[in-house]
């Protein structure tokens, strides 16, 4: 399986790191080594002096896709759970400045921690999904799928003319404004709605 991620889904976000807001999804992927289940503990990596939380949606693609048509696109996805998108914020601001790619700030192992999936059917309106993030127990990040400049069937439609989508490929769907640093000792928690997903440490 295959993780792709999108960047600067949420204006606010792409505001608070100066980014212009895209014309099209801003895509990357992230191996399946970047996966951290069971809300194993983080540890910080030695290459890194920055690594920012980025609370986000994930949906879990459940069928093969390819030029898939966007009135197809919601039958493309089963499963929506919470991820972070962990990034070495300085590494991407080196790279970013000399116009290089993303990856090592972006791909590293454990980058992506991933909770428990649940059917899409759970949600009465997928649009219309309240997340959060707390670091010690202060609200940090707080999105709703409403505000995502592209939808989870325009970015299906959108990276399956490029990329085949497999089914078990999970899609990091951005985050919204508010990212931060984490440090040792630090505890996160994400929430969907009022159920909290993900819930471990820093070490
Ligand atoms: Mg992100």
């Amino acid at each position: 399986m295959k993780i792709i991620a999108i960047g600067r889904n949420y204006a606010a976000h792409a505001k608070e790191l100066e980014n212009p807001v895209p014309e099209n999804p801003v895509i990357f992927l992230k191996p399946d080594t970047a996966l951290l289940k069971d809300n194993r503990d983080f540890y910080i990596p030695a290459f890194s002096n920055d690594v920012h939380y980025e609370i986000e949606i994930v949906i879990r693609i459940c069928k093969e896709g390819k030029h898939v048509q966007p009135k197809f696109a919601s039958t493309y996805y089963d499963a929506i759970g919470l991820g972070i998108d962990f990034t070495a914020r300085d590494i991407q601001t080196q790279h970013k400045q000399k116009g290089l790619p993303w990856e090592l700030a972006k791909a590293f192992d454990q980058s992506a921690p991933i909770s428990t999936l649940y059917p899409k059917e759970k949600y009465a309106d997928l649009h219309d999904i309240n997340f959060s993030l707390y670091k010690n127990q202060a609200l940090v990040q707080e999105g709703n799928t409403k505000d995502m400049l592209f939808s989870f069937e325009a970015i299906i439609t959108f990276v399956s003319k490029y990329i085949t989508l497999r089914k078990g490929d999970l899609i990091y769907t951005g985050t919204p404004s508010g990212v931060g640093s984490i440090a040792i000792g630090d505890h996160l928690e994400g929430y969907i709605a009022d159920t909290k997903l993900l819930d471990f440490h820093i070490k």
